[in-house]
């Protein structure tokens, strides 16, 4: 391990752009397949890392699915949040806002007040045994359409789970316009819910723009496309909107062709404020250490540059302002007590 890497594996950091499913790990995905033996996946951690290795895009849809089937009741929706913290306690992650999508559970017959009930007793669990604060971000899968959104808003403005700071949106954007999602955004915003959807990943920078303008996006999930537009760059500078970047995904998706053509650096160099994410972690074969091991490369920084990226996190993240100020704090005193 490089110094730098090891700067990183122990620097207290905040995610904000990780997905609830996305995020299980083999390990995890071993355990869930044990809890349904008649499932198709593998039960042997060494198969499951074979069975993870994806041959394209269908393949990790295939995939991804099969975990999603996974998830039949309410202490598999339990087991898999605790999990998905244990792993990020690992990589010293503080603080994570979680984008959970309730439609892909109740759809299965798991009941909504089960579900929340599950999410939040694994995030107490959490917080108080791992040392990881949980926050949730509730996702309309865009694909399953309007149904979805209502369904979705219902949960979000009904339950009103304790842990729910914020209201996105995912899934494909081509063929999937964001504007229909307005009037769902609007109601979770009413809530005291803030926006965070996807846009500009596989779309141009015109869906930014509808999120901004249509769904009141507080941040971007990737907004890859918006360098393609230097208006919208500077717009995103000048309200000081964060686009949550997550590298590898951006490969793995092919967003982008390579790392080193990744945008990155023409955001930051912009003025945009950019945090840096792992998306789907397992799937995508990294981590957030590794997200910001290639962030350091990208964007040239050494540990003070990253110690301010992981200060991005914390800065644009729906915490209260005492917690903010407590994690940027533990950042600066991990960062000043590094040998150098
Ligand atoms: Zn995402």
């Amino acid at each position: 391990m490089s110094d730098l890497d090891a700067f990183i594996a122990g620097l207290p950091k905040a995610e904000l752009h990780v997905h609830h499913v996305g995020s299980a790990s083999p390990r995890i995905v071993a355990e869930l397949a044990a809890r349904h033996p008649d499932s198709k996946v593998p039960t042997d951690p060494e198969a499951l890392v074979d069975y993870f290795t994806f041959r394209d895009f269908a393949h990790f849809v295939e995939v991804y699915l099969s975990v999603v089937d996974l998830i039949r009741d309410a202490e598999d929706v339990r087991l898999l949040t605790y999990e998905v913290a244990r792993d990020m306690a690992r990589q010293n992650i503080r603080y994570a806002e979680l984008t959970v999508t309730p439609y892909s559970s109740t759809r299965r017959g798991i009941p909504d007040a089960a579900f929340v009930e599950a999410i939040e007793d694994a995030r107490k669990s959490a917080e108080s045994e791992l040392g990881v604060a949980l926050r949730w971000c509730f996702d309309i899968p865009g694909e399953a359409g309007l149904e979805a959104a209502e369904e979705t808003a219902r949960i979000a403005c009904g339950l009103k789970p304790e842990g729910l700071v914020s209201f996105g949106l995912g899934g494909p954007e081509i063929g999937v316009p964001r504007p229909q999602f307005k009037p769902y955004f609007d109601r979770a915003l009413a809530e005291g819910l803030h926006s965070v959807p996807h846009a500009g990943e596989t779309t141009g920078p015109e869906t930014v723009w509808d999120a901004l303008t249509e769904l009141r996006a507080e941040r971007i999930g990737h907004g890859t496309s918006s360098v393609r537009d230097p208006k919208l760059l500077a717009h995103l500078a000048e309200h000081r909107i964060p686009l949550e970047v997550c590298p590898t995904s951006n490969i793995a998706t092919r967003a982008v062709r390579t790392l080193d053509e990744h945008p990155v650096k023409d955001m930051v160099a912009a003025g945009v404020l950019v945090t840096i994410n792992s998306d789907d972690p397992p799937m995508f074969g990294t981590d957030l250490n590794t997200e910001y091991g290639v962030a350091a490369r990208l964007l040239e920084l050494d540990e003070e540059g990253l110690a301010a990226l992981a200060k991005n996190a914390v800065e644009v993240s729906f915490m209260d302002a005492p917690a903010k100020a407590r994690l940027a704090a533990e950042i600066d005193a991990y960062t000043a007590s590094w040998p150098r």
